[in-house]
């Protein structure tokens, strides 16, 4: 098999700490990629480029259209485009696939039966970054909801669950309030919803949605949601798993595809050797079945599965009992292989 070009950003924070992890663990389990490493994040910013990413990094991701991505820490304040943004409409990233699934009795969590996809409208919604300063003390933020949009994360929420055997998708929005805009997007899915009568459907406000998620989480299958909803509900379903440093993020287009984990670049604990790689680990195992390698991707899930089995924690999923750091819990997994 030829080896797949990927582009790979080792990003700031706790970044490169675990891009590394995953890297070698590729790397040990004969994954059949060639990475094309490029800057992007803080020092781009630093260096004068307001999205953060280089000309030189933009020529590198048009021409793998595969972007395996550590966390990126966004400077504060205004001058600054998300970078992470950036890429997702660039790119025309449209879905944002958030699997969080229970490994009870391995990692502690209340919900031992959870296992549950959020599909998050990825381009649109609070993120477009449309902003104005109205007055000195006004500011306006433009919630963009579109038919088109709308319709195509629905459409790919229900295919998913089709071709992945799930049974049920639930819609979230704030459309009591948000009446045009959230509503719109409901109505979408309960008109793309009559495509597939086999498929059971539900929809929740979302206040109280987040609140059975947080509550009842093994209730839910597949969930698709506007943006910001989305972004909020993957970080509370990976939180109660058992850690935000447990879930892997893929971010799909028609053209191209980048895969990450769902956290953030943890400033607070970056080069003390304690990050849990697993959330980007996940994000690299989506990677390899999406370039058609899905026995490198089995083999890497079922070795980190054992690692937990065998009672090698990071600390985040330690919660005080005994934990190993970043490179010896990597070294636990590549021997599992
Ligand atoms: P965060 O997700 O970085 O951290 C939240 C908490 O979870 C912290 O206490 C952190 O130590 C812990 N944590 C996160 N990942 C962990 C891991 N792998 N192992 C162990 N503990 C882990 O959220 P934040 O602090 O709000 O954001 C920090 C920066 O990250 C900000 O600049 C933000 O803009 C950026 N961010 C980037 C992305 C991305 O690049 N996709 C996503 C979210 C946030």
């Amino acid at each position: 098999m030829s080896k797949t070009p990927i582009t790979v950003a080792y990003g700031d924070g706790i970044g490169p700490e675990i891009m590394k992890s995953v890297l070698k663990i590729m790397d040990k389990a004969d994954a059949q990629i060639d990475p094309e490493f490029i800057d992007i994040g803080k020092d781009a910013y630093l260096e004068g480029w307001s999205t953060g990413i280089p000309d030189k990094a933009w020529e590198s991701l048009l021409r793998t259209k595969v972007f395996l991505k550590a966390p990126i820490t966004t400077p504060q304040g205004g001058g600054y485009k998300s970078l992470n943004v950036t890429i997702r409409t660039s790119l025309g990233l449209y879905a944002n696939i958030r699997p969080t699934i229970s490994y009870s009795p391995f990692v502690k969590t209340n919900h031992p039966d959870m296992d549950l996809v959020v599909v998050r409208e990825n381009e649109e919604d609070l993120y477009t970054g449309i902003e104005h300063q109205q007055t000195p003390e006004v500011v306006q933020s433009l919630k963009l909801i579109t038919r088109p949009g709308s319709e195509r994360i629905v459409r790919h929420a229900f295919e998913y669950a089709k071709k992945n055997g799930r049974k049920k998708v639930t819609c979230i929005t704030k459309d009591n309030i948000m009446k045009l805009s959230d509503g719109l997007f409901h109505k979408v899915f309960n008109e793309v919803a009559e495509e597939y009568p086999e498929m059971e459907t539900d929809h929740w406000i979302v206040d109280i949605g987040l609140a059975r998620i947080a509550d009842s989480p093994e209730t839910f299958d597949v969930i698709v949601m506007p943006n910001l909803y989305g972004d909020i509900a993957s970080d509370i379903a990976s939180q109660i798993s058992g850690s935000v440093g447990l879930g892997g993020s893929a971010n799909i287009g028609d053209e191209g595809a980048m895969f990450e984990a769902i956290h953030g670049s943890a400033p607070d604990i970056a080069g003390k050797g304690i990050a849990n790689p697993s959330g980007l680990l996940h994000g690299a195992i989506q990677m390899l079945i999406h370039i058609g390698q899905p026995e490198t991707a089995s083999k890497i899930h079922n070795a980190w599965f054992k690692t937990l089995e065998d009672g090698i924690y990071t600390g985040d999923i330690a919660k005080g009992g005994p934990a190993v750091g970043s490179d010896e819990f990597t070294d636990a997994v590549i021997e599992r292989l």
